[in-house]
């Protein structure tokens, strides 16, 4: 019999893995935006068939608005996320700009052009007021571009609306759209672009969904292929064979077993090692629970806003944040004041243009300024809603470079009544003055996405660069040994909620360098916890001195 073909699979697409599952399920395509219509087009009917072909395209778009926020209001408990499409679908409706679509039509344009133009006008002027106003032109061209494929009769760009699940392939997500994906349809994500770490990817981890990111031709998949996406290998595999898809269905048996383990996490030798979720909101909650987290290490409270046109309330705040405590009693729950900026924009916070979003005004940054008064509302809402409750709240901030920075949030939280108030350990420098950041605060957290990004000066979001974005690189793992060491050192706890802490494999190296809690996405738990019990602390520190010198 001639030797196996060694070579891999030339229809098999690759790319990088978010989360563990495999799942088997047909392609659906995410449409992009249609091009710009033939300017000097003429069309086929007279100028009033135009203009009810515009109107009709505006109406149908303004229906699938109100449906997807009714859909998200109602069966997905994203209040913000349905308040901006409520709003979309009346700027669809708007009678000014349906004036002008027909005034166009009735000069000869064709309905795509028409629809094109009157929003190019409208948007220039929106752009033109600045500020809040400018920060809708993106909601103008979402829904212009609606139109102009419902109009040409071609699928309308975003998440398809199919009758079976399906396994979604697009260029990319924005995170409002991951946020919104239907858990009973879409089986799994295949994007061309982003990284492992990239936000789209985090909520795909968060939700639930297997993902395979920055995955290079993953478009030429036709609509209706059938494929099986493997999160674990990171892999793509067009018309699957029977053997693919037995073996599919003994891995997810497997994973049933795994889940049955439970209670507070240990190592071999008793060490208690704190298994925290990390969650975006109140519906999460449920979840983590259920996967027995001892608490929450990481609430990205940034999620809950990321469709506000208008800042959060202090009311409606409280109201959120109690919703989260209430689910823990007695239990820890580290809330992260707003992580605006990147590739996470807050519509409310204007920020301006910048050339290098990562190095720019993000995070802590975006607050110690103008904008301070936000973060302000927000300590006070924390405290309210902590005072509310039974569970322990504990506060910290996101991308502190330094003790400075540290000391100036911890004054504020304090000054709010906060008590256990934290930093972010995920800007290099940070790391490396560990111990001046310690000294000002109570406790520190590892975002190993972001500290792997700047470490290697590897931008999270960009699928070519995913490779570097790795958690076990050495010089990521010296600057978390350096963070854990000063924590012993001053006798501040030091955890870890980047994504490095749902790798079972790398959960045991982490503790070795000193870290004492891992939080991460709630699917994530049984497994690490399995994996830790596997090992005493002695091992896990001579796992991480093997890791350190490679
Ligand atoms: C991190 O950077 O590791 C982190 C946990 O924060 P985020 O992923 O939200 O930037
Ligand atoms: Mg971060």
């Amino acid at each position: 019999m001639a030797p196996a073909d060694p070579r891999p699979d030339p229809g098999v697409l690759h790319g990088l893995g978010v989360g563990g599952r495999a799942v088997a399920g047909r392609v659906a395509c995410m449409a992009d935006r249609p091009a710009e219509p033939e300017h000097g087009a003429r069309p086929d009917g007279p100028p009033e068939r135009e203009a009810g072909r515009a109107a009709g395209a505006l109406e149908a778009v303004a229906a699938e608005l109100r449906r997807r926020a009714a859909l998200a209001r109602d069966q997905l408990g994203q209040p913000e996320a349905a308040d901006v499409l409520e709003a979309q679908a009346l700027m669809a409706q708007d009678p000014e700009l349906a004036e002008r679509i027909d005034a166009l039509t009735g000069v000869g344009l064709t309905a795509e052009r028409a629809i094109f133009d009157a929003f190019g006008e409208y948007r220039a002027a929106l752009a033109g007021a600045g500020g809040y106003l400018a920060e809708r032109v993106g909601d103008l061209d979402d829904i212009a571009a609606r139109a102009i494929a419902v109009a040409s009769g071609v699928p309308m760009p975003g998440v398809p609306d199919r009758a079976d699940p399906f396994i979604l392939v697009a260029r990319d997500l924005a995170p409002a759209d991951t946020a919104l994906l239907d858990l009973d349809k879409v089986l799994a994500l295949v994007t061309e672009e982003g990284g492992p770490t990239s936000h789209t990817a985090i909520l795909a981890r968060a939700r639930g969904i297997p993902a395979v990111v920055g995955v290079a031709g993953a478009r030429t998949l036709a609509d209706g292929t059938p494929v099986l996406v493997d999160a674990a290998a990171g892999t793509v595999t067009p018309n699957p064979t029977e053997e693919a898809l037995t073996e599919l269905a003994e891995r997810a048996q497997r994973a049933v077993h795994s889940q049955t383990a439970t209670g507070p996490c240990r190592t071999a030798d008793g060490v208690p090692i704190a298994l925290l979720a990390n969650i975006g909101g109140p519906s999460d909650v449920d979840k983590a629970v259920k996967a027995g987290a001892e608490g929450v290490g990481l609430f990205r409270t940034e999620f809950l806003y990321l469709g506000s046109a208008t800042p959060p309330t202090f009311e409606t705040q409280v109201e959120a944040y109690k919703a989260v405590l209430d689910g823990f009693p007695g239990k820890r729950v580290v809330a992260r004041t707003l992580d605006a900026g990147a590739d996470k924009p807050l519509p409310f916070l204007p920020l301006g243009h910048e050339p290098n979003p990562a190095l720019g005004v993000r995070g802590l940054r975006a607050f110690r300024g103008e904008h301070q008064h936000l973060l302000d509302t927000q300590l006070r809402a924390l405290a309210a809603a902590a005072e509310q409750s039974e569970a322990q709240l504990w506060v910290m901030a996101p991308m502190v470079a330094d003790a400075s920075d540290a000391k100036w949030f911890a004054d504020r939280a304090r000054a709010h009544g906060l008590t256990r108030v934290g930093v972010m350990i995920e800007v290099p420098a940070a790391a490396l003055g560990a111990h001046a950041v310690l000294d000002a605060v109570d406790f520190a957290s590892l975002g190993t996405n972001d500290l792997a990004q700047y470490t290697l000066a590897a931008d999270r979001m960009l699928g070519a660069l995913g490779a570097l974005q790795d958690p076990w690189h050495p010089a990521v793992l010296k600057l978390i040994e350096l963070t854990g060491i000063a924590g012993k050192a001053t006798g501040k706890p030091v955890g870890v909620c980047g994504e490095a802490a749902a790798d079972p494999k790398l959960a045991p190296v982490l503790v070795g360098l000193g870290v004492t809690s891992l939080s991460m996405a709630p699917a994530a738990i049984p497994e690490v916890r399995a994996a830790l019990a596997e090992h005493t602390l002695a091992r896990c520190q001579e796992l991480a001195a093997e890791a350190l010198s490679r």
